[in-house]
């Protein structure tokens, strides 16, 4: 029987928050330890899920002594990556012999003492395994992939869709190469390509564009059997480290191709295709103003406008308590408007001490950094629905796992039904309204903080989809100021 250490340890770190994420934050959500791990993901079409079904087809004992996943937020704590990491290195070393590791990462965690946490990880992990248990992990589409991940681990496999919907596959993919590498049958080894560039790929939309086109020459190498395993990284632009940007790693396999010159070669086309397309943007953000504006035009009856506040995405680390948009629908007395949301803990205490059906005046959002997004708003309205954030996430990105905002309401004022939450999060899943009482098809504009992964269960049921910029902590700039720590040169801060 062979052993395998499997375990979940996913972070994007957007470097310019002031929320470090320490322990605390790491607990908040979907963080479970030992036995906890096969009760929430069993079943599951999630990477865990995936793992567990492998492991049941090929007779694996699975150790997985820890599984955290933090939302987006500032840099990993050297405490809390070492408590983490450390659970995982301690099982490799103590419940050995470990035959092979399928572990599922990010790809873009930075921590205090590391810019380039999973390099840092897997790198002590080949340390505690030695060069020849076959290392296999998963990662996210926006990793920002570095030298050091690719020579630590046998194979990496990014996700290729976005919104992520593929980590069940990926994930399953990974199992499958794991297996062929622990009998003998291959032996994974990574190369990587890069340019210098911050970002490229279309920020990841794998729709069309230069992404779907790199996406589909890597399908056709790995069903040719020239690469185990291509994967495409558009990286994540808000970390100002070094090794920020998008990157192709080729996973190819050293019995059949020792020095694998093949493999870099491939993984240097590959990139020069993403240079030469770096500008390429398929999505235009529109002011406030112009947004609202939209709103106002809307019929009621119609299937709802969706508006997706880009840049206080708590999904790339913004606070998602930027008030600009709403703040503008608000004094614009725009009616029939399902607003997610705004996380505020102290606005749903102060709505649970008042209670429902109470005319009250709460002051939302705009506290973690009043500079950013529009600062707090004072509202007067009603609060019409209290619930303890819970339910399955049943939508394409969902996976059928259970969901935790925590402590959450419904504040009417006016004709807007706004919802705040306690634990950070963007808009991915239709329960994240119908959880708390609202039925998003039944309004005329549905306003959601999200740059793309609300697509997924949103865009079906929209009459339209536009993106706003609240001037929050996601807005897209680049100055030579705020990415002072990247390698030079490096386009957009240079001529290329
Ligand atoms: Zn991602």
């Amino acid at each position: 029987m062979k052993r395998v250490l499997t375990g979940r340890f996913m972070h994007e770190t957007n470097t310019f928050s002031i929320q470090k994420t320490d322990m605390a934050l790491w607990r908040r959500r979907d963080f479970q330890l030992g036995n906890e791990i096969p009760a929430a993901f069993r079943g599951t079409r999630s990477a865990l899920g995936a793992t567990f079904e492998a492991a049941d087809k090929y007779g694996w004992t699975l150790i997985h002594p820890v599984s955290a996943n933090a939302n987006p937020s500032g840099i990993v704590t050297d405490d809390a990556f070492e408590q983490i990491g450390g659970i995982i290195l301690d099982a490799a070393e103590r419940q050995g012999p470990i035959d092979g590791v399928l572990l599922h990462l990010h790809g873009a965690m930075v921590v205090q003492s590391y810019e380039d946490g999973e390099g840092e990880l897997l790198a002590r992990l080949r340390r505690t395994l030695g060069p020849d248990v076959p290392v296999v992990v998963t990662l996210d589409l926006h990793a920002n992939v570095t030298q050091q991940m690719a020579d630590n681990a046998s194979a990496l496999i990014a996700f290729r869709t976005y919104p992520h919907i593929d980590m069940y596959e990926r994930a399953w993919q990974g199992a499958e190469l794991l297996r062929r590498a622990m009998d003998g049958e291959i032996r994974p080894k990574t190369v990587i390509a890069r340019r210098p560039m911050i970002y490229g790929l279309d920020r990841g939309r794998h729709q069309a564009g230069p992404m779907a086109e790199l996406i589909a020459r890597g399908e056709a190498l790995e069903a040719s059997g020239e690469a185990l395993a291509v994967s495409i990284c558009a990286g994540f632009s808000r970390a100002n480290i070094r090794d920020v940007g998008p990157s192709v790693t080729v996973t190819v396999d050293a019995l059949a191709d020792g020095a694998s010159p093949r493999g870099q070669a491939v993984a240097e086309q590959f990139m020069d295709h993403a240079w030469a397309t770096r500008d390429y943007e398929s999505f235009t953000l529109l002011s406030v103003a112009e947004a609202v504006a939209r709103a106002r035009a809307g019929e009621p009856g119609d299937k709802p406008l969706v508006i997706a506040d880009y840049t206080d995405n708590p999904g790339g680390g913004g606070y998602g308590d930027a008030t600009a948009l709403l703040r503008g629908l608000v004094e614009a007395g725009v009616e029939g408007v399902a607003f997610h949301a705004i996380c505020d803990p102290e606005a749903v205490m102060e709505a649970m001490r008042a209670g429902i059906g109470v005319q009250t005046t709460i002051t939302l959002g705009g506290k973690t950094d009043p500079k950013m997004g529009g600062g707090p708003v004072t509202l007067t309205g009603e609060v019409t629905h209290l619930s303890n954030g819970k339910f399955i996430a049943h939508g394409p990105m969902g996976g059928g796992l259970e969901r935790h905002y925590g402590p959450s309401m419904v504040f009417r004022v006016g004709g807007i039904d706004i919802v705040a939450i306690t634990n950070n999060g963007q808009a991915v899943d239709l329960g994240q309204f119908t959880s708390l009482g609202l039925d998003p098809t039944r309004y005329a504009t549905v306003c959601v903080k999200s740059m793309q992964h609300f697509r997924a269960a949103f865009e079906p049921i929209a009459r339209e989809v536009i993106l706003v910029d609240t001037g929050a902590l996601c807005s897209e700039i680049y100055t030579p100021e705020l990415f002072d720590k990247v390698r030079r040169p490096v386009w957009p801060l240079d001529p290329a």
